[in-house]
């Protein structure tokens, strides 16, 4: 068996130095590098004692450190916004003893099809803030669309503004601690006034994520009483690979209907 170097940094300046290693990695909760093995890995960067675990809310900015777990993030926000989409979504991931070791940081540069976190952070518009080879704070979108930002560089958190918002997500699941076939994601306004920037999103689907921007442009501007709920699903713009007894067509199918229910429980109840 291959022994692997292990390093344990605990200032953020000695890590790119260890990312231009051939073969090496940073490893958050480990569930992830567990998963995939360690084939093409010749060693690990732990990031456990970096400053990387905080938490912060700041003049209506939320600040994560990519060490924070599942756990601890979902127990700080529920403090801030008990009802925020990242407590729903989160919240309904693997199981505790998981959540206790599954990080933000490792959550981001993996992104499997069945993430509970990225459609949620795409969503909201959300930052990453790297160093390494790219030395910059990114789109998560854009991250999540461009491999040649997660080799060479080390997440060091993520942050978005806290608005208030209505929100709506569903994960397709067959049991409570299965992997999503997808994730649905909707963030609106109040229904009391007209729509301004819905953000509706789909993860694991093709593509790994949608934004569904033809649903959105439609949604734009118009009140909850001139929105047809059933014909706004016409506007979904997405498709699937086919996954475990789910053809694609099943799988948009499902979709659609989701996304029905969501802007049927935001719009109208
Ligand atoms: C049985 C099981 C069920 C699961 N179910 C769900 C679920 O329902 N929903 C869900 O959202 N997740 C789920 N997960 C978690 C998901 O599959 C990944 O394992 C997890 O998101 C990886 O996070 P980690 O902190 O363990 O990353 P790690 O395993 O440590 O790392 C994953 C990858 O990211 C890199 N990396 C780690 N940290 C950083 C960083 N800060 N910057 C850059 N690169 C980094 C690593 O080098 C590696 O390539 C499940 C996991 C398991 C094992």
């Amino acid at each position: 068996m291959k022994e692997l170097e292990w390093f344990f940094p605990e200032d953020l300046a000695h890590v790119p130095d260890l990312l231009g290693l051939k073969g090496m990695v940073p490893h958050g909760g480990g569930t992830g590098i567990l998963k995939s093995g360690t084939g093409r890995i010749n060693g690990l960067i732990d990031l456990s004692r970096l400053p990387l675990g905080y938490f912060r809310a700041l003049n209506s900015k939320i600040e994560i450190g990519a060490s924070q777990t599942y756990s601890e993030l979902i127990k700080n926000i529920r403090r801030i916004d008990p009802g925020h989409i990242l407590v729903k979504a989160v919240g309904g991931s693997a199981n505790t003893p998981l959540r206790n070791r599954i990080t933000v940081g490792g959550s981001i540069a993996l992104f499997p099809p069945w993430s509970d976190l990225m459609g949620p952070l795409i969503a909201l518009g959300a930052d990453v803030s790297l160093i390494g080879k790219n030395k910059n704070n990114v789109n998560v979108a854009e991250y999540a669309s461009n491999r040649d930002l997660v080799k060479g560089n080390l997440i060091t958190g993520v942050s978005f503004e806290l608005k208030s918002r209505l929100s709506y997500y569903y994960r397709e699941s067959r049991t409570s601690v299965d992997y999503p076939a997808f994730t649905v994601t909707i963030l609106l306004n109040k229904p009391d006034d007209a729509i301004v920037d819905p953000r509706v999103v789909i993860s694991g689907c093709t593509g790994r994520f949608k934004r569904l921007d033809e649903l959105e442009e439609y949604l734009k501007g118009k009140s909850a009483r001139e929105i047809d709920v059933t014909g706004a699903v016409s506007f979904l713009n997405v498709d699937f690979p086919s996954k475990k007894n789910m053809t694609p067509e099943y799988l948009k199918h499902l979709a659609g209907v989701q996304v029905e229910r969501g802007l049927e429980s935001l719009l109208k109840g």
